[in-house]
């Protein structure tokens, strides 16, 4: 069975995005935890968050995603901005308490000029602090494209990020197949890339996929999601994605540029590629 959702607006609450991913076909979602650029989150409403729970074990569903701001950096020069950072993860992984058993994904960070190994540092020192071992949500590090100074888009980043960490059994990471291609791994030659996965950080580490096409050829840097089929990856490289044998059992999401009705097409279209 293959487990796939797309990216949901979270304003209408839990169990509406349950509902908007039931209607579309999906089993799985992904939504921004606040505005995307940061802010204030909206009061959760614990009814809310049960009426979810209940519905996503009704209907099968796999691990949901929330998604951190981008604009969040733990691993910015400026003090205030990590502080920032800090605070919007401690708080959204209390809120995260109201939905045990899910997913939490960040971009890692950029180290605008500082060095990877200073941005490193401070990414580990960010969770650190905030990492709760009775806390019940797997915190995901997102592979990265490396666009500017972007950390993560080298599996040696993300391992190193691993190993600083003092609750790592609290961690994963979250393959971005836009981002990977952008970052210069090969979702062609997937069977060597995920060796290298492997290898470099180990796949029971690997605990969700977000499936995108991408505009930009292999190691481009960029990071512009396309919608499936319509980039430079193509069906044929994302079925082999969704089908292998590493990947197969985990929720896939799709971030493409699309409407609802869109994403219900790519479902259907990703649910008809998959060899049962
Ligand atoms: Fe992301
Ligand atoms: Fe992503
Ligand atoms: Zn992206």
């Amino acid at each position: 069975m293959l487990h796939i959702g797309c990216h949901l607006s979270s304003s209408n609450g839990f169990e509406a995005m349950g509902r908007t991913a039931l209607s579309i076909g999906a089993d799985t979602f992904q939504f921004f935890t606040r505005n995307p650029r940061g802010g204030r989150a909206k009061d959760i409403n614990p009814q809310d968050a049960q009426n979810l729970l209940i519905l996503m074990k009704e209907h099968h569903f796999a691990p949901i995603i929330a998604h951190a701001p981008y604009t969040l950096n733990p691993a910015s020069a400026d003090a205030k901005t990590r502080d920032f950072a800090l605070m919007t993860f401690a708080d959204d992984l209390k809120r995260m308490e109201y939905v045990p058993g899910n997913l939490y994904n960040f971009h890692p960070g950029s180290h605008v000029g500082q060095g990877i190994d200073k941005g490193i540092d401070l990414i580990i020192h960010t969770l650190n602090e905030i990492l709760d071992s009775k806390q019940h949500t797997t915190v995901l590090l997102e592979t990265m494209a490396g666009k500017g100074s972007e950390i993560g888009s080298k599996f040696d980043e993300l391992k190193r990020i691993l190993d600083g960490v003092k609750h790592n059994q609290l961690l994963g990471v979250c393959l971005d197949t836009c981002h990977v291609n952008d970052a210069g791994y090969s979702l062609v030659k997937l069977d060597d890339t995920l060796a290298q996965f492997d290898k470099q950080i180990g796949l029971k580490l690997l605990k969700a996929v977000h499936i995108n096409d991408s505009l930009n050829p292999l190691g481009a840097h960029k990071d512009r999601h396309a919608p499936i089929g319509e980039g430079t990856l193509g069906v044929q490289t994302l079925a082999g994605v969704i089908n292998h044998p590493a990947l197969r059992n985990l929720p896939f999401c799709l971030e493409t540029p699309n409407d609802l009705d869109g994403y219900a097409r790519e479902i259907k279209l990703l649910r008809s590629l998959y060899k049962e």
